[in-house]
């Protein structure tokens, strides 16, 4: 079992856990997933990884409640435990110093994105954070976006915050205004596409998917993604991936696969 330390409210239905998971804290890196199960009867869920502790032992997870699991998982308060929490899992960022980094996290995506854009800052990049969100209370850790970036730009939808419009408006501006060498984004499979779009070919521009999974070790294949025309797993060989070699339709069709039965899960109630 795995205690829940401290729990936050972020944003209306966009929950923050420390978890203790020491043996997970000391070998986690910036863009790693763990998988978890709330309860015995519960389905398997992938998040990315929001922050690590070695020192505390602690796991930071950022999650939105958008089904029956992350209601139940929303339900738990501090000092209640979940059933299995799996993990690191999954490829870590690749962390170089690449000269100019545009970090792009849309909504609940600005979680994974943290880590990301610290460790990128640490190995001295210059990081040009881009977050976005539908309004100002939707807007999630823009402190501590600012803490590890050079330069941190906000947008919302509504304009009730930062510029009125998207991640992918003010994404455009930073291009025509200064040379960048790679571009990270992470939110909707939309913004990513849109991201995708804006940044020339000659830009690398990773992407993290998050697919449905079940084990999350590469055997179910329920994760599968086509890059470049080929089948890959995001569970054993991403979750990054190059943006522009994508089949983003794919993405966005096999996302909407099991809707009905979600729909019918959170009728029924239980798990
Ligand atoms: P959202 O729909 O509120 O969008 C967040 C921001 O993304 C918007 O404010 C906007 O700036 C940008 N955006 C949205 N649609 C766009 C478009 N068509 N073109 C350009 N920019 C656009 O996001 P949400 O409700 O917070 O959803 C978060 C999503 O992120 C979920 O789908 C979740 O699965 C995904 N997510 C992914 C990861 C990951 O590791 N890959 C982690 C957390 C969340």
């Amino acid at each position: 079992m795995f205690r829940i330390v401290a729990k936050k409210e972020l944003a209306p239905r966009i929950k923050l856990f420390d978890v203790e998971a020491p043996e997970i804290a000391r070998k986690a890196r910036p863009g790693q997933f763990i998988i978890l199960r709330v309860d015995e009867e519960g389905e398997r869920i992938p998040l990315t990884i929001a922050d690590f502790d070695q020192k505390k032992g602690t796991i930071t997870i950022i999650f939105q409640e958008v089904g029956k699991t992350t209601e139940l998982l929303g339900e738990l308060q501090a000092g209640d435990s979940i059933l299995d929490f799996v993990g690191p899992l999954g490829c870590p960022s690749e962390i170089e110093r690449f000269g100019t980094v545009v970090c792009v996290g849309g909504g609940v995506g600005v979680a994974p994105v943290f880590p990301i854009a610290r460790a990128l800052g640490e190995a001295g990049n210059r990081v040009v954070s881009i977050i976005g969100a539908r309004s100002r209370d939707m807007l999630i850790w823009e402190d501590e976006m600012r803490n590890v970036s050079s330069e941190l730009l906000v947008a919302t939808d509504d304009g009730s915050y930062g510029i009125k419009g998207f991640v992918t408006d003010i994404l455009t501006g930073v291009l025509s205004r200064e040379k960048v060498d790679r571009v990270v984004a992470i939110g909707p499979a939309v913004m990513m596409r849109e991201v995708c779009r804006v940044t020339p070919e000659s830009i690398p521009t990773v992407v993290s998917l998050n697919p449905i999974m079940v084990d999350g070790t590469g055997m179910c294949g329920a994760c599968r993604v086509e890059v470049g025309g080929k089948t890959r797993f995001a569970c054993v060989e991403g979750p990054e991936f190059d943006g522009h070699q994508v089949n983003w339709e794919l993405v966005l069709k096999r996302s909407k696969m099991f809707v009905e039965e979600e729909r019918i899960a959170m009728e029924r109630g239980g798990c």
